[in-house]
């Protein structure tokens, strides 16, 4: 099963990702994990989006179609999650090119709904594990008072640098102008269903298990 997790920055979309990977033994594919990883370990793409991505600006259709390309490419386990891909009508439509090459259908579109309001709280309040990327936020799921992450007992946590006010703004306008035009394109494709992203994650995650399992 290859589903995509739609939604604004800080709907949810990683954390929901990372339930999936454990119970459904599925493939977590983070675009924005990907280029962040590119550019932490300074190659020449990674120096091309460092700026692009700090100023919460979307990188070129063609380097992110080519990350997610060389993923479908490799073990498909349980299925793919997309999450924070596509992010344009073109990255949409590379995207079920790409999974026809494959032989591989596309399952679900999950649109996880939230207010704006709602982001720039979360946002802004978020940090992750440095070493297993661990979901952290200061006010509903604080690091441990210990210091040790939950889930592997890491000890470093990071706050990520496009994780601020100033990008956050950019970011969402990035969504509304040219993300958000997705949800129309896969609800006429008859592949839509919408959650409800602001509930306890425990809720989001069996809504999403109805969409699934439906
Ligand atoms: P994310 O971790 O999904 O919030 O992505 C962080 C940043 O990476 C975004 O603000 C963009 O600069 C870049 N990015 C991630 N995924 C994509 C994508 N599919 N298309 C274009 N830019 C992306």
């Amino acid at each position: 099963m290859n589903i995509i997790l739609l939604g604004p920055p800080g709907a949810g979309k990683g954390t929901q990702a990372r339930f999936l990977c454990d119970e459904r033994d599925m493939i977590q594919l983070s675009t924005g994990d990907m280029l962040r990883e590119a550019k932490d370990s300074g190659t020449e793409m990674g120096k091309v989006v460092a700026d692009v991505m700090a100023r919460g600006e979307l990188v070129t259709d063609e380097i992110v179609i080519g990350l997610i390309r060389e993923k479908l490419e490799g073990d498909k386990k349980g299925g793919f999650i997309f999450d924070g891909f596509p992010r344009t009508l073109a990255q949409a439509d590379a995207l079920g090119e790409l999974l026809a090459e494959e032989g591989e259908t596309l399952d679900a579109v999950i649109e996880m709904q939230v207010d704006d309001n709602a982001l720039v709280a979360r946002i802004t309040a978020r940090s992750t594990c440095g070493s297993c990327g661990e979901v952290y936020n200061d006010h509903t799921k604080p690091i441990p008072a210990d210091g040790k992450c939950t889930n592997c007992g890491g000890s470093e946590f990071k706050r990520r640098a496009d994780d601020n006010e100033d990008s956050l703004k950019q970011r969402l306008m990035e969504y509304y102008k040219k993300t958000s035009p997705l949800i129309g394109y896969y609800y006429a494709k008859g592949q839509l269903s919408s959650v409800d992203g602001l509930g306890e994650m425990a809720a989001v995650k069996a809504d999403i298990a109805k969409v699934l399992d439906a």
